[in-house]
């Protein structure tokens, strides 16, 4: 039936949608005790590199908002 076929289609529509928000609103947040230099962990999307140094204390990734945070030195 075709009408069936639609709706499935619709629903793959809905459930694209939703992971999508689902993404926007989990901001992961990484917190780190020294400088670092990487590559977001996140596989659903391209290879984004992340640095995180005293100067800049905090980075977030351009595809899903991931967040990594250089917590204070306490000596300072
Ligand atoms: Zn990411």
């Amino acid at each position: 039936m075709r009408k069936s076929r639609y709706n499935l289609n619709a629903q793959e529509k809905l459930n694209k949608e939703l992971r999508k928000a689902e993404l926007i609103q989990e901001k992961e947040k990484v917190f780190l005790k020294s400088e670092w230099q990487g590559y977001c962990d996140n596989t659903d999307h391209p290879l984004f590199s992340v640095r995180v140094t005293h100067n800049k204390p905090w980075a977030t990734c351009y595809y899903c908002s991931k967040m990594w945070i250089l917590e204070k030195d306490k000596k300072q």
